[in-house]
């Protein structure tokens, strides 16, 4: 692979110490950074393919820690309900109807297609097909954790658990060390799952060794059954059953009393904040400075497109920062910088990939993206943070970039053909609707 040279950048590298470099360039080999200095590059006799991003930020791309990607197949087909009729009296039948890997592979297009024109470079997902959806991810060049949503009963692709157990060990025996795929396991909630299900999925994921994921006190309905059913709070309940720890990742958490809180900081579990489907679907808002002040590592999620109703980190960010303080009256609940942050750093702890992405740092994968500083919409800069998390919006990223490719250059995608997505689904929307 040709080395990449990407010069004249101010670089936002998200490392420990926060560093601006306000004119740097990034030299990338065999995927990876090999070195991040001060100044121009001097290319002169190098066989290199030289970027010159003068007057524009290059920064990590955006770690989505929770979504669905298939179900843009369902972006607006039900709206303005609460989750639990919205689940089961909408989703789960046209799933039940419509969710075949032909139709998980052109909703996956599609996701990824909006993915990387809004500047996002790793997803984790939980769904159905993963094992299709981490190939369409795998072709398209995009970084992603895949696990195969474990529930109590029959899905479009496994009849039993035992089928959705050997699934997943289908998958991970399949992409275990793939440089741009991470297989996990997945218990859909414990709403959803029966304690033998919950503990058979831990085991999987801890005998595999990959992330556990799982839906947590998204609402206060969850709750509530939780408590009747169990006497136990959904947090209380998961760690009664060992499935709380540094491998697990959980999605929502709108619900955790301040013992929960303490439950998921003590034992190392992830969060994911999906704030924009918690307002959607009425859950509810989490406050998640006080998981931040907890210690609890916490990513940015956008949850599945039929719940948001898109895929674009900016405006999951912005909801985030904003929602924190308004929601609150603490208008120093969630900084500019701490939100940023989130969406890639604390995305990549939270999927226990931070060795790997979340900050541009020497010896890391290159999943970056290129943004138009320079805009109308972002000028002055006197904060690069604030100018990102307050300012932009994802039409300002220019090109993203993972494992040392370019997937989007100058807004040009360069791994998906979008014109025959865009008409397939249109078509299939048709059919959808009638
Ligand atoms: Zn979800």
């Amino acid at each position: 692979m040709k080395r990449k040279i990407i010069t004249h950048a101010r670089i936002l590298t998200l490392n420990a110490g926060m560093d601006i470099i306000p004119d740097g360039t990034l030299v990338i080999e065999d995927g990876r950074i090999k070195a991040i200095t001060t100044g121009g590059w001097n290319a002169a006799g190098e066989e290199a393919e030289i970027t010159d991003v003068a007057g524009m930020f290059v920064l990590p791309g955006w770690v989505n820690t929770h979504t669905h990607l298939p179900m843009t197949l369902f972006r607006g087909y039900a709206d303005d309900l609460p989750l639990h009729k919205w689940l089961t009296e909408h989703i789960f039948p046209a799933e039940a109807r419509w969710v075949t890997e032909e139709h998980v592979r052109l909703a996956v297009r599609l996701a990824l297609v909006e993915m990387i024109k809004s500047g996002t470079t790793c997803f984790n997902d939980m769904y159905f097909y993963e094992q299709a959806i981490a190939e369409e991810a795998a072709r398209a060049g995009m970084r992603g954790v895949v696990g195969e949503s474990l529930i109590d009963f029959p899905t479009p692709d496994f009849q039993t658990l035992s089928q959705g157990i050997a699934l997943s060990e289908t998958l991970a025996e399949r992409w275990q060390g793939h440089p741009l795929i991470h297989p996990a396991v997945c218990a859909h909630s414990p709403y959803t799952c029966s304690a033998e299900t919950l503990q058979t999925a831990k085991r999987l994921a801890d005998r595999l060794g990959v992330r556990l994921q799982i839906h947590l006190a998204e609402t206060r309905r969850e709750v509530d059954e939780c408590l009747a059913r169990t006497g136990k709070t959904p947090a209380a309940y998961l760690h009664s059953l060992g499935l709380l720890d540094k491998n697990v990742v959980a999605a929502h958490g709108v619900w955790l009393n301040a013992e929960d809180i303490r439950l998921v900081a003590d034992t190392g579990t992830a969060l994911a904040h999906c704030p924009k489907s918690n307002l959607k679907l009425a859950s509810g808002i989490a406050r998640v400075s006080a998981y931040l002040q907890a210690g609890i590592p916490v990513g940015i999620g956008t949850d599945g497109a039929a719940s948001n109703n898109s895929l674009d980190m900016v405006e999951e960010m912005r909801f985030a920062a904003l929602l924190a303080k308004g929601a609150f009256q603490e208008p120093e609940a969630l900084d500019a910088a701490t939100a940023l942050r989130m969406a890639t750093v604390g995305g990549a702890k939270a999927l226990g990939l931070e060795t790997e992405i979340g900050s541009l740092e020497v010896g890391k994968s290159a999943d970056l993206i290129v943004v138009h500083a320079e805009a109308s919409n972002m000028l002055p800069v006197y904060n690069e943070y604030a100018a990102i998390v307050y300012a932009m919006n994802s039409k300002n990223i220019l090109s993203t970039m993972v494992g040392g490719e370019w997937l989007m250059k100058n807004r040009q995608l360069l791994t998906l053909d979008k014109d025959t997505i865009v008409e397939e689904m249109k078509a299939l929307g048709a059919r959808i609707k009638k």
